[in-house]
Protein backbone atom coordinates (compact mmCIF):
# COMPACT_ATOMS: atom_id res chain seq x y z
CA UNK A 1 0.00 0.00 0.00
CA UNK A 2 1.97 3.55 -1.17
CA UNK A 3 -0.52 6.02 -0.55
CA UNK A 4 -0.31 7.41 3.15
CA UNK A 5 -3.82 6.74 4.53
CA UNK A 6 -3.01 3.60 3.43
CA UNK A 7 -0.01 3.04 5.47
CA UNK A 8 -1.50 4.65 8.26
CA UNK A 9 -4.45 1.44 8.05
CA UNK A 10 -1.16 -1.24 7.19
CA UNK A 11 0.08 0.04 10.50
CA UNK A 12 -2.38 -1.13 12.54
CA UNK A 13 -1.93 -4.47 13.53
CA UNK A 14 -4.25 -7.34 13.66
CA UNK A 15 -5.05 -6.65 17.04
CA UNK A 16 -6.12 -3.40 16.60
CA UNK A 17 -8.57 -4.38 13.88
CA UNK A 18 -9.59 -6.63 16.21
CA UNK A 19 -10.87 -3.95 18.88
CA UNK A 20 -11.70 -1.45 16.39
CA UNK A 21 -14.29 -4.35 15.00
CA UNK A 22 -15.24 -5.36 18.43
CA UNK A 23 -16.10 -1.92 19.44
CA UNK A 24 -17.68 -1.24 16.22
CA UNK A 25 -20.16 -4.63 16.33
CA UNK A 26 -20.68 -3.71 20.17
CA UNK A 27 -22.34 0.15 19.03
CA UNK A 28 -24.36 -1.34 16.45
CA UNK A 29 -25.64 -4.19 19.25
CA UNK A 30 -26.20 -1.61 21.93
CA UNK A 31 -28.08 0.55 19.59
CA UNK A 32 -30.77 -2.57 18.57
CA UNK A 33 -30.36 -4.07 22.62
CA UNK A 34 -31.47 0.03 23.49
CA UNK A 35 -34.08 -0.11 21.13
CA UNK A 36 -35.69 -2.77 22.98
CA UNK A 37 -34.83 -2.44 26.06
CA UNK A 38 -32.76 -5.29 26.18
CA UNK A 39 -30.41 -4.28 29.14
CA UNK A 40 -31.03 -5.56 33.01
CA UNK A 41 -30.06 -4.00 36.22
CA UNK A 42 -28.61 -5.85 39.12
CA UNK A 43 -29.42 -4.66 42.47
CA UNK A 44 -26.66 -4.84 44.96
CA UNK A 45 -27.45 -4.69 49.05
CA UNK A 46 -25.84 -1.84 51.53
CA UNK A 47 -25.80 -2.34 54.79
CA UNK A 48 -26.23 0.43 57.45
CA UNK A 49 -23.70 0.06 59.94
CA UNK A 50 -25.73 2.00 62.25
CA UNK A 51 -28.92 0.05 62.62
CA UNK A 52 -28.07 -2.98 60.84
CA UNK A 53 -30.85 -2.89 58.04
CA UNK A 54 -30.29 -3.03 54.26
CA UNK A 55 -31.66 0.89 53.25
CA UNK A 56 -30.11 1.04 49.84
CA UNK A 57 -29.02 -1.10 46.69
CA UNK A 58 -26.75 -0.13 43.86
CA UNK A 59 -28.41 -0.55 40.35
CA UNK A 60 -25.65 -1.56 38.26
CA UNK A 61 -26.55 -2.25 34.72
CA UNK A 62 -25.78 -6.05 33.05
CA UNK A 63 -25.86 -6.67 29.01
CA UNK A 64 -26.12 -9.87 27.41
CA UNK A 65 -25.99 -9.69 23.56
CA UNK A 66 -26.95 -12.66 21.84
CA UNK A 67 -24.18 -12.30 19.38
CA UNK A 68 -21.43 -10.94 21.54
CA UNK A 69 -21.95 -12.74 24.69
CA UNK A 70 -21.42 -11.01 28.24
CA UNK A 71 -20.37 -7.01 27.80
CA UNK A 72 -19.18 -6.42 31.24
CA UNK A 73 -20.08 -2.59 32.22
CA UNK A 74 -16.09 -1.77 32.15
CA UNK A 75 -16.36 -2.51 28.52
CA UNK A 76 -19.35 -0.82 27.73
CA UNK A 77 -19.46 2.46 29.53
CA UNK A 78 -16.39 3.93 28.09
CA UNK A 79 -17.79 2.77 24.81
CA UNK A 80 -21.03 4.43 25.44
CA UNK A 81 -19.22 7.25 26.47
CA UNK A 82 -17.37 7.83 24.08
CA UNK A 83 -20.09 7.44 20.71
CA UNK A 84 -23.05 9.29 23.19
CA UNK A 85 -25.03 6.29 23.88
CA UNK A 86 -24.40 6.62 27.52
CA UNK A 87 -27.27 8.94 27.87
CA UNK A 88 -29.99 6.36 25.98
CA UNK A 89 -27.91 3.68 28.66
CA UNK A 90 -28.89 6.59 31.54
CA UNK A 91 -32.42 7.52 30.69
CA UNK A 92 -32.76 3.28 31.01
CA UNK A 93 -30.96 3.39 33.99
CA UNK A 94 -33.25 5.79 35.76
CA UNK A 95 -36.51 4.40 34.25
CA UNK A 96 -35.60 0.85 35.17
CA UNK A 97 -35.17 2.01 38.86
CA UNK A 98 -37.67 4.65 39.12
CA UNK A 99 -40.11 1.45 37.86
CA UNK A 100 -38.86 -0.82 40.25
CA UNK A 101 -39.13 1.87 43.20
CA UNK A 102 -42.84 2.15 42.56
CA UNK A 103 -43.44 -2.19 42.40
CA UNK A 104 -41.33 -1.96 45.82
CA UNK A 105 -43.71 0.70 47.05
CA UNK A 106 -46.36 -1.94 46.71
CA UNK A 107 -44.98 -4.63 47.75
CA UNK A 108 -43.89 -2.26 51.13
CA UNK A 109 -40.67 -2.74 50.53
CA UNK A 110 -38.63 0.45 51.18
CA UNK A 111 -35.05 0.70 49.59
CA UNK A 112 -33.60 3.56 48.23
CA UNK A 113 -31.95 3.03 44.60
CA UNK A 114 -28.32 4.56 43.88
CA UNK A 115 -27.71 4.59 40.25
CA UNK A 116 -23.91 5.70 38.49
CA UNK A 117 -24.08 8.70 36.26
CA UNK A 118 -21.50 9.76 33.77
CA UNK A 119 -20.98 12.93 33.68
CA UNK A 120 -21.43 13.04 29.71
CA UNK A 121 -25.08 12.51 31.21
CA UNK A 122 -25.44 15.19 32.93
CA UNK A 123 -24.13 17.66 29.60
CA UNK A 124 -27.65 17.04 28.22
CA UNK A 125 -29.41 20.01 29.67
CA UNK A 126 -32.18 17.74 30.34
CA UNK A 127 -31.21 15.28 32.34
CA UNK A 128 -32.50 16.86 35.81
CA UNK A 129 -35.80 17.11 34.16
CA UNK A 130 -36.00 13.57 32.49
CA UNK A 131 -34.88 12.30 36.41
CA UNK A 132 -37.86 14.18 37.63
CA UNK A 133 -40.32 13.35 35.26
CA UNK A 134 -39.72 9.65 35.86
CA UNK A 135 -39.86 10.11 39.31
CA UNK A 136 -43.39 11.74 39.12
CA UNK A 137 -44.42 9.12 36.43
CA UNK A 138 -43.79 6.14 38.77
CA UNK A 139 -45.01 8.11 41.92
CA UNK A 140 -41.59 7.92 43.57
CA UNK A 141 -40.25 10.27 46.06
CA UNK A 142 -37.21 11.69 45.38
CA UNK A 143 -35.23 10.92 48.35
CA UNK A 144 -35.67 7.19 46.99
CA UNK A 145 -32.83 8.26 44.69
CA UNK A 146 -29.53 8.66 45.01
CA UNK A 147 -26.70 9.62 42.21
CA UNK A 148 -23.11 8.72 42.37
CA UNK A 149 -20.61 10.45 40.68
CA UNK A 150 -17.06 9.88 40.59
CA UNK A 151 -13.98 12.13 41.39
CA UNK A 152 -13.25 12.77 37.96
CA UNK A 153 -17.09 13.94 37.11
CA UNK A 154 -16.91 15.95 40.87
CA UNK A 155 -13.47 17.51 39.32
CA UNK A 156 -15.22 18.55 35.59
CA UNK A 157 -18.11 19.32 37.34
CA UNK A 158 -17.14 21.99 39.49
CA UNK A 159 -15.73 24.32 36.55
CA UNK A 160 -19.37 23.77 34.64
CA UNK A 161 -21.69 25.84 35.80
CA UNK A 162 -24.96 24.08 34.05
CA UNK A 163 -23.94 20.44 35.68
CA UNK A 164 -23.71 22.34 38.68
CA UNK A 165 -27.20 23.73 38.21
CA UNK A 166 -28.91 20.90 37.83
CA UNK A 167 -27.57 18.68 40.32
CA UNK A 168 -28.50 21.69 42.81
CA UNK A 169 -31.87 21.37 41.22
CA UNK A 170 -32.18 17.48 41.87
CA UNK A 171 -30.77 18.01 45.34
CA UNK A 172 -33.45 20.64 46.24
CA UNK A 173 -35.93 18.09 45.17
CA UNK A 174 -34.56 15.48 47.70
CA UNK A 175 -32.14 13.45 45.67
CA UNK A 176 -28.86 13.13 46.98
CA UNK A 177 -25.31 12.59 45.62
CA UNK A 178 -22.64 10.26 46.66
CA UNK A 179 -18.96 10.52 45.26
CA UNK A 180 -18.01 7.16 44.02
CA UNK A 181 -14.48 5.51 43.90
CA UNK A 182 -13.03 8.12 46.83
CA UNK A 183 -9.23 8.01 47.03
CA UNK A 184 -8.47 7.24 43.64
CA UNK A 185 -6.57 9.86 42.82
CA UNK A 186 -7.94 13.35 42.51
CA UNK A 187 -5.89 15.18 45.14
CA UNK A 188 -8.31 18.12 45.01
CA UNK A 189 -11.22 18.51 48.03
CA UNK A 190 -12.77 22.20 46.98
CA UNK A 191 -15.77 20.04 45.05
CA UNK A 192 -16.36 18.06 48.03
CA UNK A 193 -17.72 21.36 49.18
CA UNK A 194 -18.73 23.16 46.16
CA UNK A 195 -21.23 20.32 45.18
CA UNK A 196 -24.29 18.68 46.59
CA UNK A 197 -22.49 15.27 48.12
CA UNK A 198 -23.52 13.94 50.68
CA UNK A 199 -22.18 10.68 50.60
CA UNK A 200 -18.19 9.22 49.96
CA UNK A 201 -18.00 5.52 48.61
CA UNK A 202 -14.24 4.86 49.85
CA UNK A 203 -13.03 3.14 46.42
CA UNK A 204 -12.97 -1.06 46.81
CA UNK A 205 -8.99 -1.10 45.69
CA UNK A 206 -8.56 0.81 49.17
CA UNK A 207 -10.84 -0.90 50.68
CA UNK A 208 -9.36 -4.38 49.89
CA UNK A 209 -5.85 -3.42 50.65
CA UNK A 210 -7.21 -2.73 54.74
CA UNK A 211 -5.95 -5.72 56.44
CA UNK A 212 -2.33 -5.52 54.37
CA UNK A 213 -0.50 -2.88 56.39
CA UNK A 214 -0.96 -0.68 59.73
CA UNK A 215 -0.33 2.28 57.43
CA UNK A 216 -3.07 1.61 54.84
CA UNK A 217 -5.72 0.73 57.80
CA UNK A 218 -4.62 4.69 59.33
CA UNK A 219 -5.19 5.85 55.51
CA UNK A 220 -8.71 4.41 55.48
CA UNK A 221 -9.31 5.62 59.05
CA UNK A 222 -8.30 8.85 58.67
CA UNK A 223 -10.43 9.28 55.13
CA UNK A 224 -13.91 7.79 57.43
CA UNK A 225 -12.77 10.21 59.74
CA UNK A 226 -12.30 13.05 57.23
CA UNK A 227 -15.76 12.35 55.61
CA UNK A 228 -17.60 12.15 59.01
CA UNK A 229 -16.25 15.68 59.84
CA UNK A 230 -17.42 16.99 57.50
CA UNK A 231 -21.02 15.33 57.61
CA UNK A 232 -20.61 13.15 55.04
CA UNK A 233 -21.86 9.81 55.36
CA UNK A 234 -18.94 7.53 54.57
CA UNK A 235 -19.61 4.03 52.75
CA UNK A 236 -16.88 1.32 51.88
CA UNK A 237 -17.28 -0.59 48.66
CA UNK A 238 -16.19 -3.83 48.09
CA UNK A 239 -15.98 -5.48 51.41
CA UNK A 240 -15.26 -9.16 50.65
CA UNK A 241 -14.04 -10.25 54.55
CA UNK A 242 -15.15 -10.83 57.78
CA UNK A 243 -11.96 -9.31 58.71
CA UNK A 244 -12.51 -6.13 56.30
CA UNK A 245 -15.89 -6.00 57.70
CA UNK A 246 -14.55 -6.16 61.33
CA UNK A 247 -11.82 -3.09 60.89
CA UNK A 248 -14.20 -0.86 59.33
CA UNK A 249 -17.51 -1.29 61.83
CA UNK A 250 -14.44 -0.61 64.63
CA UNK A 251 -13.70 2.69 62.63
CA UNK A 252 -17.10 3.91 62.25
CA UNK A 253 -17.66 3.35 58.28
CA UNK A 254 -21.85 4.25 58.26
CA UNK A 255 -21.87 1.41 55.65
CA UNK A 256 -20.93 -1.12 53.59
CA UNK A 257 -21.46 -3.07 50.51
CA UNK A 258 -19.24 -6.17 48.91
CA UNK A 259 -19.95 -9.74 48.23
CA UNK A 260 -19.43 -10.63 52.21
CA UNK A 261 -23.14 -8.88 52.23
CA UNK A 262 -24.12 -9.50 49.14
CA UNK A 263 -23.72 -10.26 45.22
CA UNK A 264 -25.31 -7.69 42.54
CA UNK A 265 -28.73 -9.72 41.96
CA UNK A 266 -32.17 -9.63 40.35
CA UNK A 267 -35.24 -7.57 41.87
CA UNK A 268 -36.42 -10.63 42.48
CA UNK A 269 -33.40 -12.03 44.25
CA UNK A 270 -33.30 -9.53 46.34
CA UNK A 271 -36.61 -9.72 47.58
CA UNK A 272 -35.87 -13.32 48.50
CA UNK A 273 -32.59 -12.49 49.86
CA UNK A 274 -34.01 -9.76 52.23
CA UNK A 275 -36.73 -12.55 53.62
P1 LIG B 1 -18.65 0.96 40.60
O1 LIG B 1 -19.73 1.96 40.54
O2 LIG B 1 -17.46 1.28 41.43
O3 LIG B 1 -19.36 -0.38 41.05
C1 LIG B 1 -18.78 -1.34 41.86
C2 LIG B 1 -18.31 -2.52 41.06
O4 LIG B 1 -17.69 -3.46 41.93
C3 LIG B 1 -19.41 -3.29 40.37
O5 LIG B 1 -18.87 -3.84 39.18
C4 LIG B 1 -19.73 -4.41 41.37
O6 LIG B 1 -20.35 -5.54 40.77
C5 LIG B 1 -18.35 -4.71 41.88
N1 LIG B 1 -18.35 -5.23 43.25
C6 LIG B 1 -19.28 -5.09 44.22
N2 LIG B 1 -18.89 -5.67 45.37
C7 LIG B 1 -17.67 -6.21 45.13
C8 LIG B 1 -16.75 -6.97 45.93
O7 LIG B 1 -16.96 -7.25 47.11
N3 LIG B 1 -15.59 -7.34 45.34
C9 LIG B 1 -15.29 -7.04 44.04
N4 LIG B 1 -14.14 -7.47 43.54
N5 LIG B 1 -16.15 -6.33 43.26
C10 LIG B 1 -17.31 -5.93 43.79
P2 LIG B 1 -19.64 -3.77 37.80
O8 LIG B 1 -21.09 -4.03 38.03
O9 LIG B 1 -18.91 -4.64 36.86
O10 LIG B 1 -19.49 -2.26 37.36
C11 LIG B 1 -18.25 -1.71 37.05
C12 LIG B 1 -18.34 -0.22 36.90
O11 LIG B 1 -19.13 0.13 35.77
C13 LIG B 1 -19.02 0.47 38.08
O12 LIG B 1 -18.09 0.64 39.12
C14 LIG B 1 -19.47 1.76 37.45
O13 LIG B 1 -18.42 2.70 37.41
C15 LIG B 1 -19.80 1.33 36.05
N6 LIG B 1 -21.27 1.14 35.91
C16 LIG B 1 -22.03 0.07 36.25
N7 LIG B 1 -23.33 0.29 35.98
C17 LIG B 1 -23.39 1.55 35.47
C18 LIG B 1 -24.46 2.38 35.00
O14 LIG B 1 -25.66 2.02 35.01
N8 LIG B 1 -24.14 3.63 34.53
C19 LIG B 1 -22.84 4.08 34.53
N9 LIG B 1 -22.59 5.32 34.06
N10 LIG B 1 -21.82 3.33 34.98
C20 LIG B 1 -22.08 2.08 35.44
CA1 LIG C 1 -20.92 3.08 41.91
CA1 LIG D 1 -17.12 2.56 43.14
CA1 LIG E 1 -15.21 1.48 40.03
Amino acid sequence: VKDRGGSAIAALTSDDHERLNRKAFIEKRLIYALDRKNLQLLYQPQVNLNNGKVERVEALVRWTDSEIGVITPDELIPIAEENGLINEIGSFVVETACRQLKEWQTKDIDLQISINSSIREFRDKDMAKMVLEQLKINDCKASSLMIEITEKFALEAEAERSIMSQMKTLQQEGISFALDDFGTGYASFRYMLMLPISSLKIDQTIIQSITKQEKIQKLINGMIQFGKSLDFQVTAEGVETNEQFELLRAMGCDSLQGYIIGHPMTAADLEKWLN
